[in-house]
């Protein structure tokens, strides 16, 4: 079955889905971004990825294309043409289509949204198998990285040096050397202490949904944790590093910068997380 998507109050075979060339997206990255995780059939913290969404538009003055009955609705849609029970959900909305001119076109511009629907694998059964390599680079984005925007350049450079040094992700380091998060991930660690850690919420770093509902199992579990920058330094030192997204559930870091990470396994705290996760979701490990 052929894959379909919706564009601007339309939903159109996903190749043929095509956005105007004067949309200030594609010129000036002027749009903000979701991605939801499908787990079989169900989505997976749409509240919190919704609340987010209204947020960064709010924070760029872009108006709201549609309530988020209506854009549910159009989710529903999507899940049952494209007949996937696995994936991710992309939602993007820009200011839309306007005379390309820096400053924001004239009120009444239509934001553009488009939404897509991808099927994944099925939810990671084995931690080993997840788990994979991080590097460390500069990060070079930004001063509002709390905004979900879609100008993403110094992420996909990141993303693309991990790559190229067989890592699955670049974790970026402010000026002042302390971890802000990985190019699409949150950073988390339990430090040589044994404290389980992840950098406090500012413009430097974006909000992750799945932190918010880590935290909240955490909180519901009685396993502490705190909110505090951590340098580079003292994530060589960790125990253990994993990463948190939608689509990166907790991802252990076996190795960091070449080097092992604790004993280059995937470690017990990371293994826990995994599974609360998984429990959420109505998944689980294979032992
Ligand atoms: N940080 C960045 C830069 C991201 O792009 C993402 C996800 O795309 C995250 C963190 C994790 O956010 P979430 O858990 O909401 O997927």
């Amino acid at each position: 079955m052929s894959r379909v998507a919706y564009v601007n109050g339309r939903y159109v075979p996903h190749r043929h889905a095509q956005v105007h060339v004067e949309d200030r997206g594609y010129q000036f990255a002027d749009g903000v971004y979701e991605v939801v995780y499908l787990h079989q059939g169900r989505l997976i913290d749409a509240d919190l990825h919704l609340q987010r969404l209204a947020r960064s538009l709010r924070e760029l003055r872009i108006p709201k294309p549609l309530g988020d009955t209506a854009l549910r609705a159009i989710i529903d849609e999507l899940l049952t043409r494209n007949r996937i029970a696995n994936g991710l959900i992309y939602m993007q909305v820009t200011r839309g289509v306007a005379r390309r001119e820096h400053a924001f076109p004239r009120p009444g511009t239509r934001p553009s949204l488009v939404v897509t629907l991808r099927r994944t694998p099925a939810f990671p059964k084995n931690l080993e198998g997840w788990s994979g390599a991080a590097i460390t680079v500069p990060d070079q984005r930004w001063a509002r990285c709390d905004i979900k925007s879609v100008g993403l350049l110094p992420n996909v450079l990141a993303k693309q040096a991990a790559r190229e040094q067989g890592a699955v992700e670049a974790i970026m380091v402010d000026a002042d050397g302390t971890v802000t998060e990985g190019s699409s991930t949150t950073v988390w660690m339990v430090d040589s202490a044994g404290v389980l850690r992840t950098r406090t919420l500012s413009e430097r770093v974006l909000p992750g949904c799945t932190r918010a509902a880590l935290a909240g199992e955490l909180c519901d579990a009685g396993i502490g944790f705190e909110q505090r920058p951590f340098s580079a330094a003292e994530l060589r030192a960790a125990r253990e590093i994993f990463l948190t997204s939608a689509t990166s559930f907790v991802k252990p870091m076996v190795r960091l910068d070449g080097a092992p990470v604790g004993d280059g396994t995937p470690g017990p705290v990371a293994r826990r997380l995994f599974e609360m996760l998984a429990r959420r979701m109505g998944g689980g490990l294979n032992r």
